[in-house]
């Protein structure tokens, strides 16, 4: 298991020696200690990679490609390794670290391998005499700061176009969920890439995240996290004007209209909160169903959430594990007091389990009426196995409620009368949208939002403009000689 920094090609120890501890949610005992960088690692980070940038950007961009082609077979080959370290780390259940994290960070990996070479500029028409062309430059060096919810797909979502468009990459796991992002950086290596162009630096938020999103060597970060954190860096990337990419916080609106088929909703709708213990951006946390239809739902709802199987997570038949962090499982439960503060109704869950996984960072899946729309827990990221349920009885209300948070990131709804599904795609706010199903991801398709959701999009082609700028090149072909100070 690496626990060390990986920098310029080798795993080294922190410059100060500190490490910290990542912890196994489900019982709360030491994984291993992890070296925690410092500044003076993130500048050595740095360095090794603008020292690396310059023969990077001169491969040919088929054989960076390669790179990545042959790093998602390996990490095929090394699939149960890869599912089994997630889900330590985590709490992922195996079942979905082998059948959904594993298989996806191959397919992001092998989607960016592919668009490798499939970056071009533009010829653009201008005046006769003139040629006018635009390349798309890589960046340089780029800073990633990921979170825990899904460390090991989100190597793939980050390095893979900033790879493929010809950047060098300084990235930052989340401290408590370091491990699969230092296995990711060993395979690298092993499929070719060159040394120093991808560092991985565990390290603490305020400390070594906060330097990333200062430094002046690094021209782009890209984050993935909570809107508090997203704004700080904002703040702290203002010296060198650095360009930013932020995937920050959600509040997932999952619309039920009385038409829906049903139990595809209801399905739906468990997979869209339940999957990963809610800690999912795009969850749906919202649940926003029509009041004729929603007795039978929250009865089915209700029957289907307390049915969901906890356990430790690397047993096969869990489907649902433990938190990733205690803190963060206080953090979970500590919504619960205010959604019954508020007057909410908890249908069930609302606690942590007893008896066997009492020691384990554990929630029950957790439902919970709102009395408004407007209250706290309707309104605030919980990030858990946690979702608020509010009626409506006109499309106009339901959108109301659906536009009525902060955030944008993805929705919901589910309905067979097609004109209501396509205005509502059209006027909820949101980056996604997803009609009759939830949560869909692919790599091809953008992934990002509006509001305080952040900026900047995710996946497809969309992502390699992210990693890349432009630069207008004028030739003039038929030698013309300027008419202006002619002599
Ligand atoms: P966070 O946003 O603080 O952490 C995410 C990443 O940012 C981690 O790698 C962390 O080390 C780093 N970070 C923290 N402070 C930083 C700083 N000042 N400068 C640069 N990097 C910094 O999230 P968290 O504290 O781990 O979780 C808190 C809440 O954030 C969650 O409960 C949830 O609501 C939300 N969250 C959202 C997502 C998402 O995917 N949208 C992911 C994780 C957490």
């Amino acid at each position: 298991m690496r626990n060390q920094l990986f920098i310029n090609g080798r795993f080294v120890n922190a410059a100060s020696g500190e490490t910290l501890a990542t912890l196994n949610p489900h019982d709360n005992s030491t994984i291993t200690e992890v070296a925690m960088a410092g500044k003076a690692d993130v500048d050595a980070a740095v360095l090794a990679a603008h020292k690396a940038a310059p023969a990077w950007q001169a491969m040919a961009a088929m054989d960076r490609g390669r790179i990545l082609l042959r790093l998602a077979d390996l990490i095929d080959q090394h699939a149960e390794e890869l599912a089994w370290l997630e889900s330590l780390d985590t709490g992922h259940p195996i079942r979905d670290s082998r059948g959904l994290d594993v298989p996806r960070t191959a397919v992001n990996f092998r989607y960016f391998g592919g668009m490798a070479d499939k970056l071009q500029g533009d010829q653009i028409p201008v005046e006769t005499g003139f040629l006018n062309y635009t390349l798309r430059e890589p960046i340089g060096v780029v800073g990633q700061i990921v979170p825990w919810n899904f460390p090991l797909m989100f190597t793939s979502w980050k390095l893979g176009p900033a790879l493929a468009a010809g950047n060098c990459v300084v990235l930052k796991p989340a401290e408590i969920t370091p491990l699969t992002s230092l296995r990711v950086a060993e395979l690298l290596s092993e499929a070719g890439l060159p040394d120093g162009v991808v560092n991985v630096l565990p390290g603490l938020g305020h400390i070594a995240g906060q330097y990333i999103a200062e430094h002046e060597d690094i021209g782009k970060v890209a984050f993935t996290g909570s809107t508090a954190t997203g704004q700080r860096i904002v703040q702290a990337s203002a010296g060198n004007l650095k360009k930013l990419q932020l995937e920050l916080g959600g509040k997932g609106a999952n619309i039920v209209f009385e038409d829906a088929n049903l139990t595809a909703a209801i399905n739906g709708s468990a997979w869209a909160i339940f999957h990963n213990q809610g800690q999912a951006c795009i969850a749906g946390s919202r649940l926003i169903l029509h009041e004729r239809i929603a007795d039978e739902f929250l009865e089915r709802f209700v029957a289907l959430a307390r049915s969901v199987r906890l356990g430790n997570p690397l047993d096969d038949t869990t489907e649902m594990g433990p938190l990733t962090s205690a803190m963060h499982r206080d953090r979970v439960l500590g919504y619960v007091d205010v959604a019954r503060e508020q007057g909410g109704d908890i249908l069930c869950g609302g606690k942590a389990p007893a008896g066997a996984l009492a020691n384990g960072c554990y929630v029950e899946p957790t439902v919970v009426r709102v009395k408004d729309w407007r209250d706290r827990v309707a309104q605030e990221e919980v990030f858990g196995p946690f979702v608020t349920v509010m009626t409506f009885t006109t499309d106009e209300e339901a959108l109301q409620i659906a536009n009525g948070t902060e955030y944008g990131l993805g929705a919901g709804l589910w309905t067979n009368n097609l004109q209501r599904a396509r205005r509502f795609a059209r006027d909820m706010r949101s980056g996604m949208v997803w009609i009759n199903s939830y949560k869909r991801v692919n790599p091809a398709s953008p992934f990002g939002g509006v509001g305080k959701s952040g900026y900047g999009r995710e996946m497809g082609f969309e992502a390699m403009r992210e990693y890349t700028q432009v630069k207008s090149v004028w030739v003039n072909v038929d030698a013309q000689v300027p008419p202006h100070f002619k002599r």
